[in-house]
């Protein structure tokens, strides 16, 4: 249980830098860390570490402030920004922007936290951070957004800089935000620097960023399959959650690879396709237009081959599937939706959310993969299998610093590499620290852990 691996740990000081009663999506995210590497060898060999992750565990600076701005009626509107500025050990700090109401202190310690060992898994010199605000997006329009954009940056321009901390796009934030926050901090600083990732290509974008995350995931899987010896993509059934950017270009990524993707969901519900149907490039390329102009999947017109699930996830509706992969948010697949695709025959659950399982849905399908062996369903963690998005801003930043822009063909190139090196790390890792009985496929969760936080520490 949680307060097990609390006790077990070194003296936390888990609210230090809040004033909330409690962190739940926090500790949460800190529990699941730590308890992988209470559980392996490595604070036996490195006791060291134990201080390391208590002074890991707390953001090195927080920045909470107010964003006032005008909405098209003329009314002054308010909303609460945030950058937690996480571990600067392996670089500037590097990580999204989330604008959603539920966002809070809470949410985005736990994403800063998480960020922290991703980018070190990535192998490039970042540093972890996320921020964000509780601005709600939807129904508003392109020019209340403009203002609210100008208006967050007016205060988060004074803390960031292409040396010191370099937002990105998260849930909410997109290229059209990056652009209005992008030209903000260029009005405000009188400077051009890149300071922010995921900008257009006319002004300092990088090629394949839009594509990184959801086509990193799905590389991330073929090694999965590969060393499953479960063959490639060729004719498996993938059910996806979400259907942003993540979502769709893992989709098409599937797709391309012969794969079947057979649901996508979004905050209201879930499109889950029938027994011969499954979504096309255009079906996608549809479902994005859908997106950019901030509607729901309920406008998703077809012929019926489509069932739409109202306040459904798609993880029990889905039938028999062999990969799922959870890319909307975080705790989208509960421990009932774990039996379920246990059940259901799915054999790997990589994540292209950030913390998309529950720890009990991580429980079910570690405590498979330990009964089963070279059977079992494989779980890897959005901290390794979703690193392709912050590792292509990685690229973005070196291609601004030198004043270069690469080719896709490069910038996939690398983010293959860097994927194939986040799994191996991963995988290498677990061998190394945690042990195993003879045929059990080794844990990617406690890996990837073990083998980020030891670059963080080792750094730091
Ligand atoms: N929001 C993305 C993530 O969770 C990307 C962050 C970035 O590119 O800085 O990793």
């Amino acid at each position: 249980t949680q307060s097990s691996y609390l006790s077990q740990l070194p003296p936390m000081q888990l609210n230090t830098m809040s004033h909330l009663p409690a962190e739940p999506e926090f500790e949460q995210a800190y529990n699941e860390l730590a308890s992988t590497l209470e559980n392996s060898k490595l604070f036996s060999e490195k006791p060291e570490f134990r201080t390391a992750l208590a002074i890991a565990a707390i953001p090195e600076r927080i920045i909470q402030f107010r964003v006032t701005w005008s909405d098209d009626k003329g009314n002054v509107q308010v909303n609460r920004g945030f950058r937690v500025q996480y571990n600067s050990a392996l670089g500037p700090y590097k990580g999204g922007l989330r604008f959603h109401p539920s966002v809070n202190l809470s949410i985005l310690k736990f994403l800063g936290f998480e960020q922290t060992f991703k980018n070190a898994l990535t192998g490039l010199n970042m540093g972890g951070g996320k921020g964000g605000a509780d601005f709600d997006p939807k129904g508003k329009s392109d020019a209340e957004i403009r203002r609210f954009c100008q208006a967050f940056m007016k205060e988060l321009s004074r803390h960031i800089g292409g040396e010191t901390d370099v937002p990105a796009g998260d849930i909410g934030v997109g290229g059209r935000e990056i652009g209005y926050l992008f030209g903000a901090y260029r009005t405000i600083r009188n400077r051009w620097e890149g300071v922010l990732t995921g900008k257009g290509l006319t002004w300092g974008g990088s090629l394949i960023r839009p594509e990184a995350t959801g086509f990193g995931l799905v590389y991330y899987v073929a090694h999965m399959l590969e060393h499953a010896g479960r063959g490639t993509f060729e004719g498996k059934r993938v059910a996806i959650s979400g259907s942003g950017n993540v979502a769709q270009y893992a989709a098409l990524k599937v797709i391309e690879l012969g794969g079947t993707v057979v649901s996508l969901s979004d905050s209201k519900g879930a499109l889950v396709a029938g027994d011969s149907a499954s979504f096309t490039p255009e079906h996608i390329a549809t479902i994005a237009d859908i997106k950019i102009n901030r509607k729901a999947l309920t406008d998703f017109k077809h012929d019926g081959q489509f069932t739409y699930l109202e306040g459904a996830r798609p993880w029990v509706h889905v039938g028999k599937v062999d990969i799922a992969l959870p890319s909307a948010t975080q705790n989208e697949v509960s421990k009932e939706e774990a039996e379920a695709l246990v059940a259901a025959g799915a054999f790997i659950v990589a994540e292209g959310s950030n913390m998309g399982c529950t720890q009990d849905a991580i429980d079910v399908f570690e405590a498979q993969r330990k009964e089963k062996g070279a059977e079992s369903i494989w779980y890897a963690p959005g901290k390794a299998s979703n690193c392709g998005g912050v590792a292509v801003s990685g690229l973005e930043m070196a291609q601004n610093s030198q004043r270069l822009a690469w080719t896709s063909e490069e910038v996939d190139n690398k983010l293959k590499g860097i994927m194939k090196d986040a799994f191996n790390a991963g995988l290498t890792t677990a061998q190394k620290y945690v042990e195993a009985k003879e045929g059990e496929l080794p844990s990617l969760v406690a890996g990837s852990n073990i083998a980020g936080f030891i670059k963080v520490a080792e750094a730091m």
